[in-house]
């Protein structure tokens, strides 16, 4: 499949088994809305909604932007397979010698996988479940065998609904195990199929169950079009995939992978993407970067920290990115898969980790993740090709192995040995060392480093003033350049005093840029600040900080505005730190990522 590459208000991002596209988000879309858009406000109201008939206040919908042949991925897609290698796919119930789920092992070639027989089936490593699924597919050209025999495989979404694939051109078999089945549940309306070795098409849309506890509330439904053709209109699944049996349903999340099956026969399958049915099912943040000095580059961001609510915080930043300085911005949350609901306590899950893959640059607020490997190799894969890093608050400690010691990235733990200090240390300039004000009563105020007053950075940067506490510095390399000092106040206003004694004396780095050489040699440009709560965030000029650092991180530090544009966008009411230990405390904040959108 062809990569794009679209201007206007739409951009692909090719990388490894991904392709990602963001589209202008809803928000952009109202504000290109004439002062008064069109419509009435003197119609009915439509029976059973909130709308009048032609509502001119009713939001628009948000604009994607199709693929340019029929078939290919519109803007929002996500790409599940692009011809080229299997790296968003794993085996499915299989263990490599370490423990973790084995490679794909099917064959790639000419733009297709293949079936390697015998092999396993194998399943998407992202998780997903309402959706609309294109996926092209090839029964072998040579027929061998009969009924179920001939080019038998399957699509089998959250890894337990199957829609059958088969050879059904002139093979009889039992009818709802043909092409376009449902498999041992609902025959297709027709059979549609082309015969052996030419390609065919499915566009399912399909829709988890839902559970309450352990009982089916809803159950799950496809609609499925084989070749164009409607072959299972709106069909509600009795249960998952079984062979000569029925299964009754168990409950489950609303997320699972997508299983392509391994059933001897050679088939072959590409072009495989899908949406969310809902906006609110897209996992992560997308900001469309607009004219400004940062325009053409692209921010990610990664929030993931248990206390000082980095899910609110990087949004807001992501916000003043695009909005006033061009940058595009996509920020990424700490995810339970299960539920695809933002869980800043779900250690081991981060969707969306490839947009690192041409990331110009990374702001993190990362806090003892965990992250599984297949994830975490995009991360260090980033920081190995030399690209900047901006580190807020605990990202000193971002990383903490404390199960997967054997991980081949165990050693980038904020405790390491093998590499004193972990990834906090070596890349950034310290790990976690200690609370150095009291935690929650003495607030901290930036001090410029006299020495540093003319650096890029801190252009236009007076006032810094956050009530996290000023973190303890130990290892801080000689290279590094403080910016600001961090001044302990007795309380947690603004206008307290620095506390006397030792504890200012000398007082600790609070923000300081250094370049850190990567395993292969490259230089990594790097701003690190122990502050980034999103209630420091309220500070206009650590905002102006942060950004500032972006140009300087991306290259563009000539740029740098006198005084930078950072105020607020959207709302932004950020919540008091604090950990939240009750395990349904996040389940019920049902937050997403277009809960900050706005
Ligand atoms: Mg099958």
């Amino acid at each position: 499949m062809r990569l794009y590459l679209l201007t206007m208000c739409l951009s692909w991002v090719g990388i490894g088994g991904w392709l990602i596209c963001s589209s202008t988000s809803v928000a952009q879309e109202k504000s290109k809305l004439p002062a008064v858009p069109e419509g009435y406000d003197d119609t009915p109201v439509i029976p059973g909604q909130t709308w009048r008939v032609h509502d001119r206040h009713r939001p628009r919908p948000t604009a994607v932007k199709p693929g340019d042949e029929l078939g290919q991925p519109p803007s929002d897609a996500v790409i599940l397979f692009d011809g080229k290698d299997l790296s968003a796919w794993e085996t499915s119930g299989k263990k490599g010698d370490d423990g973790k789920p084995a490679a794909a092992g099917w064959k790639v070639e000419n733009g297709y996988m293949e079936v390697a027989a015998r092999s396993g089936s194998i399943q998407t490593r992202e998780h997903f479940g309402d959706c609309q699924l294109h996926i092209e597919w090839a029964t072998p050209a040579e027929v061998k065998g009969k009924s179920q025999g001939r080019g038998n495989s399957g699509v089998i979404i959250m890894g337990r609904y199957e829609i059958q694939v088969l050879d059904s051109y002139e093979n009889d078999t039992y009818p709802d195990g043909q092409a376009g089945s449902i498999y041992g549940q609902h025959p297709p309306e027709v059979n549609v199929a082309r015969a052996p070795g030419k390609w065919q098409v499915y566009d399912i849309v399909f829709e988890a169950p839902r559970f309450d506890g352990d009982k089916l509330t809803k159950p799950a439904r496809a609609t499925v079009f084989h070749n164009g053709v409607l072959v299972q209109n709106a069909k509600e699944f009795v249960g998952p995939m079984a062979h000569k049996e029925v299964h009754p349903y168990r409950a489950h999340g609303l997320a699972g992978p997508l299983q392509l099956q391994d059933h001897g026969n050679p088939t072959r399958f590409r072009n495989i993407w899908y949406r969310p049915l809902r906006a609110e099912q897209t996992p992560w943040l997308s900001i469309e970067g607009g004219e400004g000095n940062g325009q053409g580059k692209k921010v990610v961001l990664i929030a993931g920290d248990e206390e000082y609510r980095s899910e609110e915080a990087l949004p807001q930043l992501a916000k003043v990115l695009a909005k006033h300085h061009g940058f595009h911005t996509t920020v990424l949350f700490s995810t339970n898969p299960d539920t695809g609901l933002i869980d800043p306590n779900m250690q081991t899950n981060i969707p969306g980790m490839h947009h690192l893959k041409d990331a110009d640059l990374v702001i993190m607020a990362l806090r003892f993740r965990e992250l599984p490997d297949w994830q975490m190799q995009y991360f260090v894969d980033y920081i190995n090709a030399g690209k900047p890093v901006i580190g807020l608050r605990t990202a000193t400690h971002a990383f903490n192995y404390s199960r997967a010691k054997d991980s081949p990235f165990s050693s980038w733990s904020f405790n390491s040995r093998k590499w004193e200090g972990g990834f906090g240390q070596q890349v950034l300039g310290d790990t976690w060392i200690s609370h150095h004000g009291r935690h929650g009563s003495q607030s901290t105020r930036g001090v410029i480093n006299e020495s540093a007053k003319s650096h890029p950075v801190l252009r236009g940067v007076k006032d810094v003033w956050g009530p996290t506490d000023v973190y303890g510095i130990k290892h801080l390399p000689a290279d590094a350049n403080v910016l600001l000092w961090g001044q302990v106040l007795a309380g947690m206003q603004p206008a307290d005093k620095a506390v006397d004694g030792v504890v200012n004396n000398p007082m600790m780095p609070l923000a300081w840029v250094r370049e850190h050489k990567s395993a292969e040699g490259k230089v990594c440009k790097i701003f690190c600040t122990t502050m980034g709560a999103s209630t420091d965030l309220q500070s206009e000029d650590l905002r102006r900080l942060i950004v500032n650092a972006a140009y300087w991180a991306t290259g563009i530090e000539d740029k740098i505005p006198e005084k930078a544009d950072v105020s607020i966008v959207g709302e932004f009411k950020p919540t008091m730190f604090g950990f939240r230990n009750d395990p349904k405390f996040w389940p019920s904040q049902k937050l997403t990522p277009t809960s900050f959108a706005n």
